[in-house]
């Protein structure tokens, strides 16, 4: 069916926002120049900045990296993605990088926190062509997440997921999480993944973790090793493993230069073989 439709895992409105308390999704609206965020968000968002002074320029080079691995993979011929901790909407969102490339795209998108599902709504209208489909849910549930995808999608032909900045919020288990998914995706798909590290500015990344985790949400950095393992046994695209800013830059003037310090996270693109 094409259009737009969400749901939660099971088939259900379910929308309970707490304001009083930050959440990830509405801290990275803040440090992106959002309006979708509250007092409790701005102020955690405030702290992380005290700490972390890089944030914002983190959290654009981080869309750059969506923008560019999406652009490349739809490119290269993929036309079906699965986007988990997809964020408040801004612009451009992952199926407008997609359909931009071809209309007929499919994007499943997938967050846990309620106010995307309020926003997904009014925001993800994708190209009639396609469809955009929104799943209230979480990463750490990735049967649920791939039962409502394969509503929308065609499992037997390439699938892209993306995991952006979400499996920092993962601090156990993301390997074995990420492997479910692999394992469900036929030959020909792709694993884009950005992730924290402290491997460039550690402590100001290791008081960034605290500042979360304080905040409620657990968070950990994670180093080379470590994020290579998400890619095990699937072909890295080239550059290979490099900070956000490095993954292919195009020159877009969206793009502004960064150090590796103020991106402070690694991305890869893989293909299942
Ligand atoms: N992927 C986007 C947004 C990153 S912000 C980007 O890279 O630009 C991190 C997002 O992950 C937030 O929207 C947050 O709500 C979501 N998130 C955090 N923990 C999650 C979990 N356990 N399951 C699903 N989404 C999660």
């Amino acid at each position: 069916a094409a259009g737009t439709a969400h749901e939660d895992a099971d088939g259900d409105p379910e929308v309970n926002l707490d304001f009083h308390v930050p959440h990830s999704a509405r801290m990275y609206d803040y440090f992106l120049g959002g309006t979708t965020n509250f007092p409790a968000d701005r102020e955690a968002a405030g702290r992380a900045l005290a700490v972390f002074p890089y944030a914002r320029t983190a959290a654009r080079a981080n869309r750059g990296f969506m923008r560019r691995s999406v652009r490349h993979l739809a490119e290269s011929g993929i036309r079906q993605f699965i986007d988990i901790g997809t964020g408040i909407p801004t612009s451009p969102n992952l199926h407008e990088v997609a359909q931009q490339i071809d209309p007929r795209a499919r994007v499943v998108y997938a967050d846990n926190d309620p106010i995307v599902l309020i926003h997904a709504e009014a925001l993800l209208k994708g190209a009639p062509e396609g469809v955009t489909a929104y799943v209230q849910a979480d990463v750490t549930q990735p049967e649920a997440i791939l039962e409502a995808a394969r509503k929308h999608l065609d499992f037997s032909q390439p699938i892209a997921l993306s995991l952006n900045a979400v499996l920092h919020f993962v601090p156990e288990g993301a390997h074995k999480i990420t492997d479910v998914f692999k394992s469900a995706l036929p030959s020909g798909s792709a694993l884009a993944v950005s992730h924290l590290t402290a491997e460039f500015a550690p402590e100001e990344t290791s008081r960034l973790t605290q500042v979360y985790t304080a905040a409620g949400t657990p968070t950990r950095a994670r180093d080379r090793n470590e994020f290579a393992r998400f890619f095990d046994g699937w072909s890295l695209v080239d550059p290979g493993i490099v900070p956000t800013p490095r993954w292919r830059p195009d020159g877009s003037s969206a793009d502004e230069p960064v150090t590796d310090a103020e991106a402070s996270c690694y991305a890869a693109v893989a293909i299942r073989p």
